[in-house]
């Protein structure tokens, strides 16, 4: 083993699936989570297919370049399960039948009533001197290789197998190898650019090597990310990062609406919550997006009430009590027919809050005046009404998430003026 900092830790993923738009390698993920969550990181993924020599070339290189070796699949018992055979091979060590293994994997299918396909024999041969890694969840068991001065670990492929596995008999062992303590946070934003948002961070960003600043744009969601690593203390770690979390908070203000993972329609839900409020949606042309997001939060029968999908003029009308002159004098997408259409559905739900949104999502009937993207949204509560007017970029999908993520966004400063929202 080299010395501690230089640590490389190489995950191989194995399968020809793999290298299809069908199949994602999922487990690298889950890995590579843990092993930071362990202070270890992860300097090399590499996917590669079974073909023999292709496998071969890939073992190679990981053997000359990593110290940790993880490799996940083809461990199965069919012939196109050659990750055992491959490591047997360039490693020139030899497979050992292994009795007890055999009749471990017999007595599975004897559990279930069934008796061991010829096929599953090939998973009781284990790597000369490597140590086997057992499998609760299924037929494969794991292996573990000291060889050349590196950790080889062998990993069944399917999920529910490796993710048990690596937690009882690798994370723990592992461990012993670590080189340092982690933290992480996030913070979401909305309502402001991400051009803007780096003007007004630009001098917060880190000169040191322990803490990292990444910035993540989606549309109608900026992302935050902070992580630090600290080789003393776990609280040296977080301190780092609350140290730089709460700077850029102080510039960023009202604007950052989570630090703690949560998604904009939770923190919606529990300021409504908080507030003791209610909320009715009258939507146009995010279709149905802005009830959809705040029922994926569980609970949110609590505060709200109704959703409207209004989509063709009648329904504007006839669902929401919008006046046919109003349409006709200022067209369906206007300020005017997004704030009848917020308090139209408040009266109906009677809820304490009404959100209408009214725009054109595209890629048609777009014209100069109104163009694609053109989305007016509308907020009514008790004393008030108000609206905002903007122009999305994107395809319709984008368009419908960004009219969403308006919508909710004003509910959220809404209510967040009101000492209560302080608090969530
Ligand atoms: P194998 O061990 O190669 O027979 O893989 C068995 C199954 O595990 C595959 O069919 C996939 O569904 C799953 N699998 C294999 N590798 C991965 C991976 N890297 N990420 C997620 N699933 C995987
Ligand atoms: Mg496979």
């Amino acid at each position: 083993m080299k010395a501690k900092k230089d640590l490389k830790i190489e995950i191989m993923a194995i399968g020809s699936e793999l290298l299809t738009p069908y199949f994602q390698d999922t487990n690298s993920l889950f890995l590579t989570e843990r092993l930071n969550d362990l202070g270890m990181k992860v300097s090399y993924k590499t996917i590669v297919g079974d073909d023999w020599d292709d496998l071969a070339l890939s073992i190679k290189q990981s053997l000359s370049r990593s110290d940790i070796i993880i490799a996940i699949g083809g461990l199965g018992p069919t012939k196109d399960d050659r990750t055992r055979e491959a490591f047997a091979t360039v490693l020139e060590r030899k497979l050992i039948f292994n009795k007890e293994l055999l009749q471990k994997i017999e007595e599975r299918f004897k559990r279930r009533g069934l008796s061991m396909p010829e096929v599953n024999k090939k998973q009781s041969y284990v790597i000369d001197g490597a140590e086997i890694l057992e499998n609760r969840n299924g037929t494969a068991p794991g292996l573990w290789i000291n060889a050349r001065k590196k950790k080889i670990i062998l990993l069944p492929g399917p999920p529910h197998e490796l993710k048990p596995m690596f937690d009882k008999s690798v994370g723990p062992y592992l461990q012993k190898f670590k080189t340092d303590y982690t933290a992480r946070t996030v913070l979401k934003i909305t309502g402001l650019a991400e051009s803007k948002i780096e003007t007004l961070i630009l001098d917060l960003h880190p000169d040191d090597p322990n803490l990292m600043l990444t910035t993540l744009a989606h549309p109608g969601q900026i992302e935050i990310h902070l992580s630090s690593h600290s080789k003393k203390s776990q609280e040296q770690a977080d301190e780092r990062v609350q140290k730089l979390e709460k700077n850029i908070l102080e510039r960023l203000k009202e604007n950052v609406f989570s630090t703690s993972g949560e998604e904009l329609e939770e923190v919606v839900g529990k300021l409504l919550r908080l507030n003791k409020k209610t909320l009715a949606v009258a939507e146009s042309c995010s279709g149905g997006l802005i009830g959809h997001r705040l029922t994926n939060v569980p609970g949110s029968s609590d505060y709200f009430l109704q959703g409207v999908v209004a989509y063709s003029n009648e329904a504007k009308i006839s669902a929401l009590g919008v006046s046919p002159a109003l349409i006709e004098k200022y067209g369906a997408v206007s300020s005017q027919v997004a704030e009848a259409m917020a308090k139209g559905i408040r009266e109906k739900a009677r809820s304490s809050l009404g959100i209408g949104v009214t725009g054109i999502a595209g890629p048609s009937g777009g014209t100069p005046e109104k163009p694609v993207g053109l989305v007016y949204t509308a907020l009514a509560w008790d004393k008030g009404l108000e609206f905002i007017k903007n122009i999305f970029l994107g395809n319709r999908d984008k368009i419908k998430y960004q009219s969403s993520q308006k919508a909710l966004d004003m509910v959220r400063r809404h209510l967040s003026k009101n000492k209560k929202g302080k608090e969530a």
